[in-house]
């Protein structure tokens, strides 16, 4: 089967197709297949992120000597169907690539990855390729080195007025934020919903473009539009619906049920957050996946006032991965419990410098929480000292911190509880921004989607 590929291989003591920098012979040569037998995302998805790495460099070497065994000589034929092939292979390259970057990132490897990126720049002959490999460096500058305004100068040598690229246009959005108007940023949600294939990704960001109209106060239409999304991606047949666009879905309905403030919708949302951490012990996928889904479930009981059972899983949470911000939300729950004590001590533990404005914003609520509930000096004015920090763009959010703000400044050690019982009401009301909605949705800590079923030669 592999045979026919055999004169497109390189020479022995040539560099491998896979763009890892070794001689052919010492990396991809007679190991290179399908991926069917090797499944690089599986083994990624369950932590054996080395093993992962090795797969996917064999399944990138066959898939590129298939493009130049079938597609190259295919194309000089000019048929539609041969460009079909040519737009699968630029997908299905650029969705391994970034598989292996996260390879890359995982097994410590992070600064190979830019000169991998070179080698494999001319893997495909063809201008979206090369806008491919521009993404995927932009990506590297954001993600690897948390740098974006390295990021936005990468990706922005890609024509974006008239790309069509759903992830560059993703990216695009994330590192242009805030230099963007808010009708540029609707215009280019939208062309991202249009131009996506993948059924997770016309959720994710349709639900985005509610949650936009949400942040500028426009909450009904905002709900409006996460409710339809959802509605949509729940009629989806089986083989249409991702383990990740199952994900996306429970994270869509969570915040569809915050913004309504309706128990119900919070409900549903548990069952599938615990249908999918179901699945996450049957496949064996990551503890860090893991401790996402279940700080999820925090959130969801929290809101459900359930705070036994919350801290049950932030617990869990965060015996899977120690995360901070995991922890901004268990003092939450102490607090609610009447246990200020543990709620602060939580809090001082955390090191809020490294948090970016949304988990920044985040904390100052917890701090203001526990204010509201203590009514200790100190604990106030760390409360309205970190309001004062957390920053925000967003009418909403800005509308919240200072109407929060004005009241703990009107709220004096001695004041009877009775009388900020509407502050209490709408602090533990408000829906956290967390994680990054405009963000590339990329965390290394997620499982990745099935690249060979989406592409299947
Ligand atoms: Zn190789």
């Amino acid at each position: 089967m592999i045979s026919h590929l055999k004169k497109y291989e390189p020479k022995r003591n040539e560099i491998c197709t896979c763009g890892s920098g070794r001689k052919f012979k010492k990396c991809c040569i007679g190991a290179y297949s399908s991926g069917a037998q090797e499944r690089a995302f599986e083994k990624y998805n369950k932590g054996l992120y080395a093993e992962a790495l090795t797969a996917c460099r064999h399944h990138l070497t066959w898939y590129i000597l298939c493009h130049n065994a079938h597609t190259v000589p295919f194309l000089s034929s000019g048929t539609k169907k041969s460009q079909d092939l040519l737009t699968i292979d630029i997908e299905a390259l650029a969705d391994l690539v970034g598989l292996l970057h996260r390879c890359y990132f995982k097994t410590g490897q992070s600064e190979e990855f830019p000169s991998t990126l070179d080698r494999l720049a001319n893997a495909i002959d063809d201008p979206r390729w090369r806008d491919k490999v521009v993404y995927l460096r932009a990506l590297w500058w954001l993600l690897d080195k948390n740098d974006r305004n390295s990021s936005f100068s990468a990706v922005s040598v890609v024509d974006i007025e008239s790309c069509k690229d759903p992830e560059i246009l993703t990216l695009y959005i994330d590192v242009s934020f805030q230099k963007q108007s808010f009708k540029i940023t609707l215009e280019i949600l939208d062309r991202i919903i249009e131009n996506t294939h993948k059924e997770s990704y016309k959720l994710q960001y349709t639900v985005l473009k509610g949650i936009a109209y949400c942040l500028i106060n426009e909450v009904d239409q905002g709900c409006e539009i996460i409710k339809e999304a959802t509605d949509n991606y729940q009629k989806l047949s089986d083989e249409n619906r991702t383990p990740y666009g199952d994900h996306q879905l429970a994270h869509s309905l969570h915040i569809l049920g915050e913004f309504l403030g309706d128990g119900n919708i919070v409900r549903e949302t548990i069952a599938q957050y615990e249908a999918i951490l179901h699945d996450v012990e049957k496949q064996g996928y990551t503890e860090a996946y893991a401790a996402v889904i279940k700080k999820s479930l925090g959130d969801c009981l929290s809101f459900l006032k359930e705070y036994h059972e919350a801290v049950k899983y932030y617990q869990e949470s965060l015996r899977d991965e120690n995360v901070d911000l995991t922890k901004v939300f268990l003092s939450r729950a102490y607090v609610n419990l009447s246990d200020s004590e543990s709620g602060r001590g939580l809090l001082k533990s955390i090191d809020a410098a490294q948090f970016d404005e949304n988990s920044h914003y985040d904390y100052a609520i917890s701090w203001a929480i526990l204010a509201t509930h203590s009514l200790l000096p100190e604990d106030l004015e760390t409360a309205k000292s970190q309001l004062k920090q957390a920053e925000s763009n967003w009418p909403l959010f800005i509308g919240q911190r200072d109407s929060i703000l004005i009241q703990l400044l009107e709220t004096v050690p001695k004041k009877p509880k009775s009388a900020i019982k509407d502050l209490v009401r709408s602090l533990n009301r408000y829906v956290s921004l967390n994680p990054n909605l405009f963000g590339v949705g990329i965390n290394f800590n997620k499982i990745v989607e099935d690249i060979d079923r989406k592409h299947a030669r």
